[in-house]
């Protein structure tokens, strides 16, 4: 699986037409911090709504370092 390089877009491949593309800030809708990492909602060409985890959880990881 691919990590996202940057902030400000990723690669995403579509749930409903199964095309790969690239998601820019823009097309993003929500983004949620959640114990898995920061789940981002956007919608695909097609209209399909789709989530992507991306493997940033910094401030979650930090927490249970402090908590353990
Ligand atoms: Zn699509």
């Amino acid at each position: 699986m691919m990590v996202p390089q940057t902030g400000d877009m990723f690669a995403h491949t579509c749930t409903s037409c199964g095309d790969r593309f690239a998601i820019f800030d823009s097309q993003v809708l929500s983004v949620a911090n959640t114990e898995a990492g920061i789940l981002v909602s956007f919608t695909c060409w097609c209209d399909a709504p789709q989530t992507q985890l991306t493997g940033r959880a910094v401030a979650t990881r930090s927490a249970s370092i402090l908590a353990a």
